[in-house]
């Protein structure tokens, strides 16, 4: 049986008190969702440790929205897996298509990153996606494999085991144009299958997650697709009633 995930990527929103009212509105609801979801928020690094501590105990899984390549050293302004870990970090997002676009992350890097975390058993959650012209054009399936393959073939079946994939269209992102649940649903199916040529049973197990403007009013029909395992929640994450909702959502 597949994990069943729903993680909240804040980008750069939050503070101190933000956190302060998400986490005393959610931290008592946290104990039950976890029965039916693995629940991760990924907060901006300044505030990793304070959500932390918020939900110490709670189950709640920490999210990093980024790592560096490296592992350490002379690299000003950038945060190592191993900094993520030692405040307790479980899941990191890489290959994020806002980190793709804007700040030029090649899969070269997105590789570079995914195995500084593996290093430090982060576990991935390695975003994917085709532009609204890409799939204009039927490129969609290309662009998402090669984004898969840059990553399948750089690491072992073990060292992927708890890697986990987000499929996040970049036309659904933040524009309110969720994808319908049946074109979701074909491309979980296929990067499933992508990820079977690799090891069947690395597909079987890999928690395959849609993301790109999924609300409380999209988010269960979404989840009930066969191969979609749970959400990448962004502007939704930042409510914490709404966030509440799209996690019992996913039964
Ligand atoms: C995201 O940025 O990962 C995301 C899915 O954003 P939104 O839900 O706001 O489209």
């Amino acid at each position: 049986m597949r994990q069943k995930i729903i993680a909240g990527n804040w980008k750069m929103n939050g503070s101190q008190s933000f956190i302060d009212d998400f986490s005393s509105q959610l931290q008592p609801e946290i104990e039950k969702l976890s029965e039916r979801v693995k629940v991760v928020l990924a907060p901006p690094a300044v505030y990793l440790q304070q959500l932390g501590d918020a939900f110490s105990g709670s189950g709640l899984g920490l999210g990093a929205q980024n790592v560096a390549q490296d592992d350490k050293g002379a690299f000003t302004g950038e945060i190592s897996a191993a900094m993520l870990s030692d405040i307790g970090v479980e899941y990191c997002l890489v290959g994020h298509s806002e980190r793709r676009t804007l700040y030029s992350e090649t899969d070269q890097m997105v590789v570079a990153k995914v195995a500084q975390l593996i290093e430090k058993k982060i576990i991935p959650v390695l975003c994917v996606g085709e532009t609204l012209a890409e799939r204009d054009a039927d490129q969609a399936e290309l662009v998402v494999r090669a984004q898969l393959e840059a990553v399948l073939s750089a690491f072992s079946d073990v060292e992927l085991a708890s890697m986990v994939i987000a499929y996040e269209p970049v036309w659904a992102i933040g524009t309110g144009k969720t994808a319908t649940p049946e074109i979701a649903q074909a491309m979980h199916a296929f990067i499933r299958s992508v990820v079977a040529d690799k090891s069947a049973s690395l597909a079987e197990r890999c928690a395959i997650l849609y993301g790109g403007s999924v609300s409380v009013a999209t988010a269960a029909e979404l989840f009930g697709q066969l191969d979609i395992d749970g959400g990448l929640v962004g502007g939704a994450s930042l409510k914490a009633d709404d966030f509440k909702k799209i996690c019992e959502s996913m039964d």
